[in-house]
């Protein structure tokens, strides 16, 4: 068979335990027989990044901003223990952490529906978005312990000039913070979940709670407005999609009621916590990719687990392991699909879409990974377990 060929490469970040053992298999059973596979390569995992000092991280994000579209293994965000048994120079920042700052992006959170998997709320028939604000609001803020006495916020600008506000006049014992975030943070973050939305072709919710933060979430609903107005609203008329903002209670209530397919944007805070609630409801985080959006149109794909630390010390006693590799695969088609596009390569597109399939019509034919076999029904379909290898080889046959 002659193989697909691709024009630029993708950057390529390999990574850690499970999910690197999982990588290698997904390159070597699921996409090299059929794409003449072209990546720049970047060894993220641990061992590679305390060689280097951690320039390699770096150096992957700055591969990133030059081609365009990155791939990214799942890798350790090393602790005190991971120190010890790595015998690390230092205490590495956390990868992504490092790449989302050179790539100021979204992060998307999008689960993967499978026929046999019912949600939670069983009329999500569509994916939820949620794109999560990564800077600022009460994960950059300062917070202080108060006693009898006046709390006041001041705001001093370039020129001196000072602003004060009385919070409060406490009596008695009480706490305090202030928070911060910054307009240009903002606007790039509109600006994500814009291209986003229209990228996926989905309407946009934004949510804050504007009628009680006048000036704050106020700020954050008028930036979105405005960029809507004068540079997206027609681009979206086009596309067949709208915009909507709506106050957080509101949106949570329609979401409940709503069937999915829809991008959902999220302040810092409530972005954490509605991620977790909807990854939950659409059964498992093994289920769920991530991609993280610069505003200026960079996309790094990856899946929204860690390295699965425990499966991996069972894999090095020499047991088999049924790790669900199905994110990490969206990770690598969500990429192939994108360079497809960029690039204009139908035939890596239509492969990407193919090998998608061919590994939701596995899981619905009733061949999975022991995390799903507890979670599927399916009339007439008995689920069976399978290892890794052999739940990827299965997926290999159908494509
Ligand atoms: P984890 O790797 O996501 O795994 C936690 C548990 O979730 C696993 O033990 C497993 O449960 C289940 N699980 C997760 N992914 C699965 C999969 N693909 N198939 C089957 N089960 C899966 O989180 P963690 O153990 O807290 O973290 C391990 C390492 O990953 C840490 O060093 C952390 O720094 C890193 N991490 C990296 C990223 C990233 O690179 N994006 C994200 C999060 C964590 P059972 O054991 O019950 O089977
Ligand atoms: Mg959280």
């Amino acid at each position: 068979m002659k193989k697909i060929k691709m024009i630029t490469p993708l950057v390529e970040m390999d990574g850690d335990e499970m999910t690197r053992v999982i990588w290698k298999l997904i390159k070597e059973i699921l996409i090299e027989p059929f794409v003449e596979l072209k990546t720049e390569y970047y060894d993220l995992g641990l061992k590679n990044r305390d060689l280097t000092d951690d320039k390699v991280t770096l150096d992957s994000a700055l591969a990133t901003l030059k081609y365009g579209v990155a791939v990214k293994c799942a890798t350790i965000t090393p602790n005190a223990q991971r120190m010890e048994e790595y015998s690390l120079k230092k205490m590495y920042k956390s990868p992504n952490g490092t790449i989302r700052a050179a790539l100021d992006g979204t992060v998307f959170r999008a689960p993967i529906l499978v026929d046999g998997i019912t949600p939670y709320i069983p009329t999500w028939t569509s994916p939820i978005v949620i794109a999560r604000h990564a800077y600022g609001d009460i994960y950059k803020a300062v917070d202080v312990k108060a006693g009898k006495g006046k709390a006041e916020l001041v705001y001093t600008d370039a020129n001196g000039n000072e602003k004060r506000e009385t919070v409060f006049d406490f009596g008695a014992d009480g706490v305090l913070m202030a928070m911060h975030n910054t307009d240009k943070s903002i606007e790039s973050f509109a600006r994500s979940c814009f291209n986003y939305a229209l990228d996926m072709k989905l309407p946009l919710w934004f949510s804050t709670k504007d009628t009680i933060s006048k000036v704050y979430d106020g700020n954050f609903k008028q930036i979105f407005q405005k960029l809507y107005d004068e540079e997206y609203k027609e681009k979206f008329a086009a596309a067949g999609i709208d915009y909507m903002y709506t106050l957080i209670d509101d949106a949570v209530a329609r979401i409940v009621r709503s069937s999915g397919g829809i991008v959902w944007a999220c302040k810092n805070y409530d972005g954490d916590v509605m991620s977790d609630m909807v990854a939950t409801a659409y059964g498992s985080l093994a289920m769920m990719t991530s991609v993280l959006v610069s505003p200026s149109g960079v996309y790094e794909y990856e899946a929204a687990h860690g390295t699965v630390t425990r499966h991996y010390y069972k894999f090095l006693k020499g047991e088999e392991t049924s790790t669900n590799p199905v994110a990490t695969i969206f990770a690598w088609t969500g990429a192939l699909k994108k360079r497809g596009e960029l690039d204009n390569n139908s035939p890596l597109i239509f492969f990407a879409k193919r090998l998608e399939k061919a590994t939701l019509d596995t899981i619905s034919c009733g061949e999975m990974t022991g995390d799903l076999v507890s979670m599927f029904k399916k009339d007439g379909v008995t689920p069976k377990k399978l290892s890794t290898k052999d739940f990827l080889l299965a997926i290999a046959k159908r494509i």
